[in-house]
């Protein structure tokens, strides 16, 4: 048996903090939420939910019954025990289906009404800014707030490199916020250091588990997705893949999820981020580096997909391109020999394909390396021309 005591509310000179204790067999533990005192009002103690979804795949895992002493949102009580607790239990290899043991609330809480998004400055998170700061966004549904969350982004496992990466990530992504004139709501927490659990399996339940923390300031949250919905599937391995489902599943009675650029492949994201002039300022995609290093997959990829929408030299600030067109037929070759394993890839050669793009002839010299050894290197440009005919045929 999990049991989750409690949330309290801790008040400190520069924060806020929501913790609860739990137990778990041998383990003796507090989980909690931190944010600035100027949004400490809106941590919300008076339910259960944010401790519920951040435990939930930790207490599935070990086969552990949750007992939650504190109520629980009747909306978030019944989907997940008529809903998500059994697709988990079948989705993730040796997990089990458990009970959730605890007192509904089918009341209202006190909810300030905000509409808020993550501000990664990745080509998902400004997709979503855009779309909800636009005019055509109904005045209801348009961003109020922006996010900044520690739960395993800036590290898997947290610690105090991944707290300083935060620390570092927010400053970066202020001044963005700043010029779209919508407040930053940063909130820390040990939930890394408790899960023990990769982010890329469990990154939907830890960011729901933060916003649910500040359920009495969100009434609508976009959480952007990874995916378009035509990549759906029920697959562990990357809690994006199956996110549209999830967010409703972990909406309460006070706080809604939307899935946000569902509609859109990343090559589409792409073109609506290029419209918007911050983007020039502060797109931000690396994995690699604290600004893009314009090495690593995703900055290549972002590159690569830039220069086929014929936008790349509005990056001249955020991207090195001058070490981009030294390596641009490497990394077209790159999209051509790894599509096949990658949905990113396969998205950005789909539009190569449907717009006739030009790619660079060098390209398929790294698409087809094995001509180089099986004919030699003076034979091998016929090889690649045969090769380049075949696939325009494709
Ligand atoms: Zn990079």
């Amino acid at each position: 048996m999990l049991t989750i005591h409690q949330p309290e509310i801790i008040e400190r000179e520069n924060e806020t903090v929501l913790q609860a204790k739990f137990e778990c067999g041998n383990t003796k533990d507090i989980l909690w939420f931190s944010t600035t005192n100027e949004f400490g009002s809106y941590l919300c103690h008076e339910r259960g939910d944010a401790f519920l979804v951040a435990m939930l795949l930790y207490a599935m895992k070990r086969g552990e019954d949750i007992h939650i002493l504190a109520p629980i949102s009747a909306r978030l009580y019944y989907t997940l025990t008529k809903h998500l607790v059994k697709v988990i239990a079948d989705m993730f290899p040796g997990y089990h289906q458990i009970q959730i043991i605890g007192d509904i609330d089918s009341g209202n809480l006190d909810n300030a009404g905000g509409v808020g998004t993550g501000l990664s400055c990745g080509i998902d998170s400004f997709c979503t800014v855009i779309e909800h700061t636009d005019e055509s966004c109904p005045s209801d549904y348009k961003l109020t707030h922006l996010t900044f969350f520690n739960v395993g982004a800036s590290g898997d496992y947290g610690g105090d490199h991944a707290r300083d990466l935060f620390h570092q990530r927010t400053e970066a992504v202020r001044p963005c916020a700043d010029e779209l004139q919508l407040p930053l709501v940063t909130l820390d927490s040990n939930i890394n250091e408790i899960l023990d659990m990769r982010f890329v399996i469990t990154h939907t339940y830890r960011n729901v588990a933060a916003v649910l923390a500040l359920q009495k300031l969100f009434k609508t949250y976009y959480y952007s997705s990874g995916y378009s919905l035509r990549q759906f599937e029920l697959n562990h391995s990357d809690s994006s893949h199956y996110d549209a489902y999830t967010l409703d599943m972990l909406s309460t009675n006070a706080t809604k999820f939307f899935s946000s650029g569902e509609i859109y492949s990343r090559v589409e994201k792409t073109d609506i981020v290029s419209i918007h002039p911050l983007s020039y300022k502060y797109l931000n995609v690396c994995v690699a580096a604290e600004t893009n290093c314009s090495k690593c997959n995703k900055c290549q990829r972002t590159l690569v997909t830039l220069d086929l929408l014929g936008k790349l030299n509005l990056y001249n600030k955020v991207f090195n391109l001058s070490n981009y067109q030294m390596h641009r037929s490497k990394y077209f070759g790159l999209v051509l020999s790894g599509r096949k394993n990658d949905l990113m890839k396969q998205e950005i050669y789909d539009s190569i394909k449907r717009d006739h793009f030009p790619i660079p002839f060098g390209a398929y010299l790294y698409r087809y390396p094995q001509a180089i050894f099986q004919f030699g290197i003076r034979h091998c440009p016929e090889f690649i021309k045969r090769q380049y005919k075949n696939l325009k045929r494709q």
